[in-house]
């Protein structure tokens, strides 16, 4: 069954995120005061309301509390932003996530209840600036301060080589949890597989190896 998801504001980050949920096949209920986004939205989301998220009525009406996840999309008028999350947690919302434009305003939202703080202006500009630092790395996931989860092109000299013989845990203190290839993907590749031309490593380790790593193309 799809999940019920709304979306309040419909901005650029807003309506994106909406317009991927529902092309996923989704629910996706997309709420904004402004009359204009509303009417940009309508046939990218299941349906497209005017409404002020800070107001509680409007919010019962639209029977808020029966969605899966909702998420506050509003950015520069932090004031909205902090009643609607203070507002949605009240009524019973399950998940609300919350963009913030700033710290003080991520720390806000955490105090009055937001389940997950998005900071998309902050997240992109260190993902771009890692892709321009680290050119072989695909795409990473942080798990803490410390630990990383990267992709990282093969570097040329480990073509033809087997696991075994680069033997990235000895050599570099990171593992290799798996490879892909274009859109094949091999999980917990066997020790005796052969690297191939465009292969991709999926590794795991310390940051500070993880990078030694990357360098080495
Ligand atoms: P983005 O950076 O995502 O493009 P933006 O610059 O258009 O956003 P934001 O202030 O982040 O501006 O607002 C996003 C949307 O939230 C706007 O379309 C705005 O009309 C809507 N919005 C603001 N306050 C409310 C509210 N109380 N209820 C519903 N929607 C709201």
């Amino acid at each position: 069954m799809a999940n019920q998801f709304a979306v309040i504001g419909l901005g650029r980050f807003g309506l994106n995120l909406a317009q991927k949920l529902f092309e996923s096949g989704q629910d996706v209920l997309g709420l904004d005061v402004n009359e204009e986004r509303v009417e940009e939205a309508q046939g990218y989301v299941t349906h497209a309301l005017i409404a002020d998220s800070t107001d509680e009525e409007a919010m019962k009406s639209v029977g808020i509390r029966n969605f899966d996840t909702v998420i506050v999309a509003i950015g520069n008028d932090i004031q909205a932003s902090i009643l609607s999350v203070l507002l949605l947690k009240e009524l019973g919302v399950q998940k609300v996530i919350a963009k913030a434009i700033n710290k003080l305003h991520g720390k806000v939202l955490d105090k009055v209840g937001a389940d997950w703080v998005v900071f998309p202006e902050k997240d992109m500009g260190l993902r771009v600036a890692h892709q321009l630092l680290s050119p072989n790395v695909l795409n990473f996931i942080e798990l803490s301060n410390d630990y990383s989860i990267e992709e990282v092109k093969i570097p040329e000299k480990m073509i033809d080589k087997t696991l075994r013989e680069i033997d990235f845990r000895a050599k570099f203190n990171i593992s290799v949890i798996a490879i892909r290839h274009n859109h094949d993907i091999f999980i917990s590749p066997s020790p005796d597989k052969l690297l191939d031309e465009g292969d991709v490593l999926v590794v795991i380790g310390k940051n500070r190896d993880l990078e030694r790593f990357a360098k080495l193309h």
